[in-house]
């Protein structure tokens, strides 16, 4: 995709689920959105999808266990565009061995934490210099109300259930490197936020109350614009507790 000069959008996990329709609503709004998929067949697939709304859309080979991917896929979009104004840290991924704490098996705990913590980390950092080279970067981390620290310890939480060590730890992880990368970003035009996209009924979950369209609006909705940085929203805009 040649740069038409509007603002370039990497959205990671984009072949299917929330990502893609992240993906779609970005290229709806205007943004020149490059879609980050593990698989090349999937990757073409999604684009083609997006193409039939008459939606142009480019993708990038990025797989968050390859950091090899991920330097390659910033080179690309060096190369294509020069800058990155949106980073959607989107991709993750849920194991059903995952558990309470007493019960949750160690390689799934690790696995979930590799990638949806460190391969998360390891995009942020690859893209770091493409974002500060556009003139008002934004990085949105699709976290989790499973990441709040506080709603894991409330039982009157309606996610108090859900005690996962892998999954919930890996968001946590994730929403404190929200929090550290609004510190050192501080004197810059870059803000970074994490947001809950709510319970959405996705290949992850396998059920939810809202559709992957409605769960993209709040990661959308901070892609485009705000100044806040350094916060955790859930659907509706109010804060989750940390
Ligand atoms: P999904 O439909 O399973 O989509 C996950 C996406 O991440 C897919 O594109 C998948 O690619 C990609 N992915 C997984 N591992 C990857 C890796 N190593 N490298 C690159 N891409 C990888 O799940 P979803 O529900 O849309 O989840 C999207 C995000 O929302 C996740 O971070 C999830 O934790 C978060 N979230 C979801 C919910 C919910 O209710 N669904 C709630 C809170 C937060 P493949 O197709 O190749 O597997």
């Amino acid at each position: 995709m040649a740069d038409n000069g509007s603002r370039v959008a990497l959205v990671t996990g984009a072949n299917k689920g929330i990502g893609r329709e992240i993906a779609r609503q970005l290229a709806q709004a205007g943004v020149q959105v490059i879609l980050g998929a593990r698989d090349a067949a999937r990757a073409r697939e999604a684009v083609a999808d997006l193409a039939i709304e008459g939606l142009h859309t480019s993708a990038v080979l990025i797989d968050l266990d390859s950091e090899a991917s991920i330097t390659e896929a910033a080179t690309t979009i060096a190369e294509g565009h020069g800058r990155l104004d949106i980073l959607v840290n989107n991709a993750g991924i849920f194991d059903p061995a995952d558990a309470p704490p007493s019960q949750a098996s160690l390689s799934a705990v690790r696995r979930v934490i590799e990638t949806n913590f460190i391969g998360t980390l390891a995009v942020t950092q690859a893209m770091l210099p493409l974002l500060r080279a556009a003139p008002a970067g934004r990085i949105v981390n699709v976290s989790s109300a499973l990441g709040s620290l506080t709603l894991n310890g409330d039982p009157g939480s309606p996610y108090y259930a859900a005690q996962y060590i892998g999954y919930n730890a890996s968001k946590a992880a994730l929403n404190m490197l929200t929090v550290q990368l609004h510190e050192e970003l501080r004197d810059t035009s870059i803000v970074v936020n994490s947001v809950s996209p709510g319970f959405v009924k996705t290949d992850l979950t396998g059920y939810g109350t809202m559709t992957p369209e409605e769960g993209a609006r709040l990661p959308v909705r901070f892609a485009l614009g705000g100044d806040e940085s350094g916060r955790f929203f859930e659907p509706g805009g109010n804060e989750t507790p940390w």
